[in-house]
């Protein structure tokens, strides 16, 4: 047997190697030696410390959010901060004057909220759900509580725009009770709070009561041991490479580290805050900007730090290959499954696609946005998706199914850039999702073509037949009801049979031709291309509307 030194051995092989050696061969599970250790064992309590709460502000589009989330950053930049220049990492912590810290999450969309929870990553501590005193429970307000009810976070109610005339909170907190939220000032248990964005109004109140609901939480974590943390957000940087801003969910994360985060593994060359500014040990729920991965990780990914490169090395390897393995073996699970995706094969339009954007949680968004546009007739099929520029694999692979590559915010690398007019291969850019989905949503429906709708618009029975011609047959018939009408198509039954789909190729009253005739009117008919027509046959006529269809 030749093998390359990477290559893995046959179990059997390997035994009778290690048989001409005088050794014997345990096999252990892979993935006992490969996966790390199931680290779950609970911290001991004499080593938990207090940890800073981390909050999620949801709510409709325009009610505030970012306003609320500025104004508190602004009003607690402690001395020596100030004139930092703020970074965009998809979190911030602000420090209080008396020292404690609350860690924001960068309002995600709720989307992207549940899709970290079904990864298992439950980052969120408390959410804050913004309602604009001035509207109403909007929909996107519904889903906010809909969200929040299903990842059991407590929530408090911030109702904001309370420096507007138009300002009533009341209307809210009666709206509110619908959904089975009873806030405080209704003398329920879910905190509630006036604030405006404008005036700083309510806002001290509003910390009071993130704190207050941490202390109940009693959030604690162990910062003396090795880090573990949860990606909320990842990117390729051009000059800095893989970049991922983590929230340390224990231990304390150092420069240096060796880690695993995902399918990759890396070092922490450096940490940036959300500041700017370099650090060199990063406590338990604080968000860090990590550089020095092996590439770029999914939003939930856990970060874990390991003893040694190798073993880091190994766990990616191993996760890799079974992240691939996920991929490849979807296989039919039973026979009946299997002769349904046999026909379902020949029966579904697929539509194939290339997604690229500059963050993952786009990435994601889009793909479970476009997932929503399939139905049972027509599917989209994701062949590459991936965060940074366009490259020349995308556009091969495009090129080869004739799928069209969608840029989120990325643009083609030079290379790409040049297959692409060479290959004629078609490139959307795009920078808001629902116009991503609006055009691709439109393209499909094209691809579909139009719906056939029949409408039925008139019914009759069969008196009596006679030849007409030499071989034709004519019948008698009477309208009992709508419409018979010369070239309509029709269908024709007998004991609710069809037997056949035809159209009406003459049609006389008496001894004339005629274009139509009405309901309780007799006439003679010739059907086309058919002359098995008996008497009590009924004959069903209807006009074919071709609608454009949407998704
Ligand atoms: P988001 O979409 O939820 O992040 O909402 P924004 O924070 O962008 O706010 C939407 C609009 O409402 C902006 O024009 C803000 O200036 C305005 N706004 C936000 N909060 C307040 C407030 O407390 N009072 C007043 N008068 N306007 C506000």
């Amino acid at each position: 047997i030749m093998v390359s030194i990477n290559q893995r051995l046959e179990a059997d092989v390997i035994e009778l190697v290690a048989s001409e050696f005088n050794y014997e061969v345990e096999f252990i599970g892979v993935e006992d030696a490969a996966e790390l250790e199931d680290e779950d064992t609970e911290d001991d309590t004499e080593n938990l410390k207090p940890r800073a709460p981390i909050v999620t502000i949801m709510g409709h589009v325009d009610h505030g959010k970012t306003s609320l989330l500025d104004y508190i950053r602004n009003t607690n930049v402690i001395a020596g901060e100030a004139g930092g220049i703020t970074q965009h990492i998809g979190a911030y912590e602000v420090t209080l004057k008396d020292g404690r810290s609350i860690t924001f999450l960068d309002t995600p969309g709720h989307e992207a909220f549940t899709e970290m929870r079904m990864r298992g990553a439950n980052v969120t501590d408390i959410v804050i759900l913004v309602v604009a005193g001035d509207d109403g429970l909007m929909p996107q307000t519904i889903e906010a509580i809909n969200h929040t009810k299903a990842a059991g976070v407590p929530m408090i109610v911030a109702i904001t725009k309370s420096d507007k005339p138009e300002f009533n909170p009341q209307k809210i907190r009666e709206r509110l009770l619908e959904h089975e939220i009873l806030v405080e000032a209704m003398s329920g248990e879910v905190q509630d709070v006036e604030v405006s964005a404008k005036t700083g109004a309510g806002l001290d109140e509003l910390i009071e009561k993130i704190l207050l609901q941490a202390e109940l939480l009693e959030l604690k974590a162990n910062p003396d041991r090795a880090a573990e943390a949860t990606v909320i957000e990842a990117k390729l940087d051009k000059g800095k490479g893989p970049l991922a801003t983590v929230l340390i969910t224990r231990g304390t994360l150092k420069v240096g580290d060796i880690l695993v985060v995902g399918t990759h593994s890396g070092r922490v060359r450096a940490m940036l805050d959300d500041k700017g500014r370099q650090i060199k040990a990063a406590p338990p729920a604080l968000p860090v900007e990590v550089l020095g991965l092996g590439g770029v990780p999914m939003a939930g990914d856990t970060l874990t730090v390991v003893e040694s490169e190798a073993r880091a090395r190994e766990v990616a390897a191993f996760r890799q290959e079974r992240a691939t393995a996920k991929r490849t073996t979807s296989a039919p699970t039973s026979l009946e499954n299997m002769f349904s995706a046999l026909s379902a094969k020949q029966a579904v339009i697929e539509y194939p696609i290339v997604i690229r954007a500059d963050v993952q949680g786009s990435t994601e968004a889009i793909i479970n946005a476009l997932n929503k546009l399939s139905n049972d007739e027509i599917k989209v099929r994701v062949l590459q998706s991936g965060v940074g520029a366009i490259t020349e694999s995308d556009v091969g692979l495009a090129q080869a199914s004739g799928a069209p590559i969608v840029g989120f915010n990325v643009r083609p690398n030079a290379k790409a850039r040049e297959m692409i007019e060479r290959q004629k291969v078609r490139l959307k850019y795009f920078d808001v999702i629902y116009h991503l989905t609006d055009d691709i949503a439109k393209e499909m429906a094209g691809i579909w073509g139009p719906e056939r709708i029949e409408h039925v618009v008139g019914r009759a029975e069969v008196k009596e037949v006679f030849p007409a011609g030499k071989k034709d047959k004519a019948a008698g018939l009477l309208v009992v009801e709508g419409y018979l009408k010369k070239g309509i198509n029709a269908r024709l039954t007998r004991n609710d049979v069809i037997v056949s789909k035809t159209s009406v190729a003459s049609l006389r009253r008496f001894k004339d031709d005629v274009a139509e005739v009405r309901a309780g009117l007799e006439c003679g008919v010739v059907l086309e291309a058919t002359n098995d027509i008996k008497p009590g046959d009924v004959l069903e006529t209807f006009e074919v509307e071709m609608r454009d269809r949407t998704l």
